[in-house]
């Protein structure tokens, strides 16, 4: 298990502008700010999606596209370092008209039609860095706690 120790640091709230990816808009934000370790969470809605399903046995991602307005009921992502840049992971619940929803790892392809958001960065000793997990093929951060 790893396990790192973190504080509070820095806070933002705001809103994504219409047309920007979702994914993409929260990353580059992360990267302008140099979050380099925190939470994110948003809510709005989306003119179409892209999320993905990770098929564990084939260790390859599906994709599935939504090419309709959708409501964003919760994105919880996280943000991390990968290859040295703040990277967002990030998995979104979305409903249709009908109330019906769907979900997965979200991915770049999702456009924004509204968008609310807020970032928590967190401050730690240690640094969060994703690398590639042999036992599941996914970059996840490292699976035991360093001294
Ligand atoms: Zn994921």
């Amino acid at each position: 298990m790893l396990t790192i120790s973190t504080r509070p640091g820095r806070t933002f709230m705001g809103r994504l502008a219409k047309g920007d990816d979702l994914l993409q808009a929260l990353e580059k934000l992360c990267q302008e700010q140099k979050i380099t370790l925190g939470e994110v969470r948003a809510l709005g809605a989306v003119t179409g999606a892209q999320v993905g399903f990770y098929n564990q046995a084939e260790r390859k991602y599906y994709f599935l596209e939504f090419d309709q307005p959708l409501e964003i009921l919760a994105l919880v992502g996280n943000i991390s370092l990968k290859d040295g840049k703040p990277m967002v992971h990030a998995h979104v619940t979305l409903a249709d008209a009908a109330g019906r929803a769907f979900g997965g790892h979200l991915a770049a392809g999702t456009p924004v039609f509204a968008c609310e958001f807020a970032i928590f960065e967190y401050l730690a000793d240690q640094v969060l860095a994703r690398q590639n997990d042999p036992e599941t093929g996914l970059m996840l951060w490292p699976p035991a706690t360093t001294k």
